[in-house]
């Protein structure tokens, strides 16, 4: 909220107003400038509006500033939420390591990433079935099969599953396996896509789209909230610039930005922002030490021989460290790693 003095008000009319507001418990910032004088009043708004401050000596306007995305904003809900995947917290006392292959390929190569995923600390399983390829002639998923694989590995290893939907009408059978549907880069801004995700029961991870400023993030993350569903996480997965050493560009300012902004869970991934399996270890660690409140990371048993994304997944060797770096940071930040089926607490 902004109060606006009148040109004349004079300094003692202004002074009144600062000290009405901080005996209603609020703070407030006075800005001066040439021909007027700005009031910004930071607290509990409801309340603000009770004091009358319309009437006040000296006060021209008093307007109500509020940002555009309501639902997801942290100005009505400061505290920061946790969204809880089939009991996996993602939220600010943790970090949560969901891991997998980019691609459901088969039972085998599923669960084998599943395991070395389970063994770097990971309690979620990610892995599509229904993947957005650039090319039309790239390998598109296994569609409702892949579910199928991703259902029976996480009844073999405990690993609740999220995975990817890029088509409105398959809402329906992916809610039916997963237990946190995942909207990705490119389809951000698909409102339909939104909307019933917004609607399907089940956490949803929105991924920033690519060229998508924060505030458009926030808004389409308000699509899904206006449905009725609160159970957002937001990740942060890189974003275009002129820059291409790296697949994408890891905008890490975005994860304190972000929640500072919106009361939602941000993640980060590591994988598709920098493309490359060497790039992972270290923008996981500077993802932690930004404040993410989990990492989503490609893994893949042979990634040579993988069938989407095989440069930026990780294989055993790397996870060891990996998996060092998920338990040993965390707790020098009061947060510790999520636990889940195979990750003591
Ligand atoms: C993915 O996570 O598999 C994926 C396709 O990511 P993005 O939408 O960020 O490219
Ligand atoms: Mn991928």
């Amino acid at each position: 909220m902004v109060i606006v003095m009148a040109p004349e008000a004079s300094a003692d009319e202004v002074e009144a107003i600062v000290s009405i507001v901080e005996s209603a418990g609020g703070e407030a910032f006075v800005s001066r400038g040439v021909s007027r004088t700005i009031i910004g009043l930071v607290g509990d708004i409801d309340r603000f509006q009770t004091l009358g401050l319309r009437g006040k000596p000296g006060v021209a306007e008093v307007l109500r500033v509020s940002v555009p995305f309501k639902l997801v904003s942290r100005e009505n809900h400061p505290t920061r939420s946790v969204v809880s995947v089939a009991g996996v917290p993602i939220g600010p006392d943790t970090l949560t390591l969901i891991a997998g292959p980019c691609a459901v390929e088969t039972p085998q190569q599923t669960l084998a990433a599943a395991r070395m995923a389970q063994q770097a600390g990971a309690s979620l399983l990610r892995g599509g079935a229904y993947k957005p390829r650039t090319s039309p002639y790239a390998f598109q998923g296994l569609g409702e099969d892949g579910l199928r694989i991703l259902a029976d590995v996480r009844e073999t290893t405990g690993m609740p599953i999220v995975t990817e939907v890029v088509d409105p009408n398959d809402v329906p059978v992916v809610a039916r396996y997963a237990d946190m549907l995942q909207v990705g880069t490119r389809n951000m801004q698909n409102f339909a896509l939104l909307q019933a995700v917004g609607g399907c029961g089940k956490p949803v991870m929105l991924k920033r789209g690519m060229n998508a400023t924060i505030e458009e993030w926030l808004m389409a993350a308000e699509y899904i909230a206006q449905r009725g569903n609160l159970d957002i996480v937001l990740c942060e997965r890189g974003i275009r610039t002129f820059e291409k050493a790296t697949r994408n560009t890891l905008d890490i300012s975005a994860v304190p930005v972000a929640q500072g902004l919106t009361h939602l869970p941000v993640i980060v991934d590591p994988s598709h922002s920098g493309g490359r399996r060497e790039l992972v270890l270290p923008l996981s660690r500077a993802a932690m030490a930004v404040g993410a409140d989990g990492l989503i990371i490609d893994v893949h048993p042979a990634p040579e021989q993988a069938l989407c994304d095989g440069p930026q997944a990780l294989v055993a060797d790397d996870l060891a460290e990996l998996g060092r770096a998920v338990r040993e940071f965390p707790p020098l930040v009061g947060r510790h790693l999520a636990a889940g089926a195979g990750v003591p607490a």
